[in-house]
């Protein structure tokens, strides 16, 4: 139970953490991201008014029809950062060409240009034999005064910082994820530590429930045979109101004797002390003798117990919590049929993969809805409180059956809908 809450609390730490890391890639990242857009845009722009600045003279000399100083710099080259400088008629007067590789797209993208002035406008594309390329590019119109001289593109190259970013992402991630570990880790131990106490106050508390079931059994005992004794004894003697009295006294001592029972059988087996001692017996006669110590209360009802199973069925378990776990699975199914239905119990030898015997106890009673069937082999649980009470129940025994099936390494599982009553089937391997 205790490594159980402390995976859990280890699984909650781990699941908090990897949150706050994913949080913090992905912030980091989006920021990361956002700052190098602005500046990359920033960077584009001057870079657009600068060349725009710089081909003024040679458009004005264009223009006017004046010998061109210098020749044009049409570079072959290819680099990171390119321009085009276009005349008023769209003629190219001046370039310093992208990677050739790249030129074909590049002035695909000039010619389909529909961006606003001095914007940067990011551009991805793949080239021929399948490589990415993501450019940054901008444009800007060339004026002497109101004279329109003509139109300047420039561009960059930055596939280099968006693969670096990726190999950054990759990075945290790695690192998120060695952090994780570690984390995961340090969680273990502290959940280790932090249930410490609770174990210390449960283990106490066991103790004290063992103890104080265990002292309170022998008074209860002597509190029901003194009962008994003033029955036989006196039972000419007795008012008939002291009669009942007694009657009812002595169920009230005999529930608290089973309830006391049943929390030592707990305490018991939570302190690992309460050992299966198996032995080879035969179940069917085990199940008829069970039964036939619920008749009178079956027959006060106008209940029906049946038993289908064959004759001899040896099996290899404890006598004593098998029997205690056909007690539990047949009370049940009395105290919630109603009057004048039938309960019966069903024993089958299984074949296969895990052979094993099947005891499967089936009622006609008011039956489990699906939110309580996972619930009710909980301690203390009961579906309807009230009902449970007046019958009896203290919302134990179904968690004793469980920890006897349990402890003989098979299961128990319920079929039911509400109104349609219930089936209990308790697998055992042989
Ligand atoms: P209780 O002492 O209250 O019967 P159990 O642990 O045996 O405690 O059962 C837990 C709850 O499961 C009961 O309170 C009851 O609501 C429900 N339950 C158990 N067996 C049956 C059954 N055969 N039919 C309908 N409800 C059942």
């Amino acid at each position: 139970m205790f490594s159980e809450i402390r995976n859990r609390l280890t699984l909650l730490y781990t699941v908090v953490m990897a949150v706050f890391l994913l949080a913090f890639i992905a912030v980091s990242d989006a920021g990361v991201v956002w700052v190098l857009h602005h500046e990359e845009q920033q960077d584009i722009r001057s870079f657009a008014e600068e060349e725009a600045k710089e081909h003024i003279t040679m458009l004005k000399q264009k223009k006017n029809k004046i010998e061109l100083k210098e020749e044009n710099n049409i570079d072959a080259m290819g680099g990171k950062i390119f321009f085009y400088v276009f005349d008023d008629k769209g003629q190219l007067v001046d370039t310093n060409e992208p990677a050739v590789k790249m030129r074909p797209k590049v002035q695909e993208i000039i010619s389909n240009w529909n961006v606003a002035d001095g914007e940067g406008t990011i551009r991805k594309f793949y080239l021929p034999e399948g490589e990415r390329v993501i450019i940054i590019m901008c444009s800007m119109k060339i004026y002497d005064g109101e004279d329109f001289l003509g139109n300047v593109f420039v561009g960059e190259d930055i596939t280099a910082y968006y693969a670096l970013l990726k190999t950054l992402l990759i990075v945290l991630i790695v690192i998120a994820i060695l952090f994780l570990l570690v984390a995961t880790f340090i969680g273990h131990l502290l959940a280790g530590r932090a249930i410490i106490p609770i174990k210390q106050s449960f283990v106490r508390q066991r103790e004290f429930v063992a103890d104080a079931s265990h002292e309170l059994r022998t008074p209860l005992s002597i509190l029901l045979s003194s009962v008994e004794v003033v029955q036989t004894d006196d039972s000419s003697h007795l008012s008939s109101f002291s009669t009942q009295v007694l009657d009812d006294m002595k169920s009230e001592v005999k529930r608290m004797s089973k309830m006391v029972s049943d929390l030592l059988t707990l305490a018991r087996a939570d302190a690992g002390a309460a050992n299966i001692i198996k032995e080879r017996f035969d179940l069917y006669s085990v199940t008829e003798q069970v039964i036939r110590s619920f008749q009178p209360v079956a027959d006060e009802k106008g209940l029906e117990l049946g038993l289908d199973g064959g004759e001899e069925m040896v099996i290899f378990a404890d006598k004593e919590r098998i029997n205690q776990l056909l007690l539990i699975l047949l009370d049940n199914a009395i105290k919630y049929t109603p009057t004048r239905g039938r309960v019966d119990v069903l024993l089958r030898r299984v074949a296969g993969a895990k052979p094993g015997i099947s005891i499967t106890v089936r009622d006609q009673g008011v039956g489990i809805s699906d939110t309580h069937k996972s619930l009710i082999f909980d301690r203390f649980y009961r579906v309807d409180k009230v009902r449970s009470r007046e019958e009896g129940g203290t919302g134990i025994g179904l968690s004793i059956a469980k920890w006897i099936v349990d402890a003989h390494g098979g299961t128990i599982k319920v079929e039911s809908a509400p109104g349609h009553g219930s089936t209990f089937i308790v697998n055992l391997p042989s």
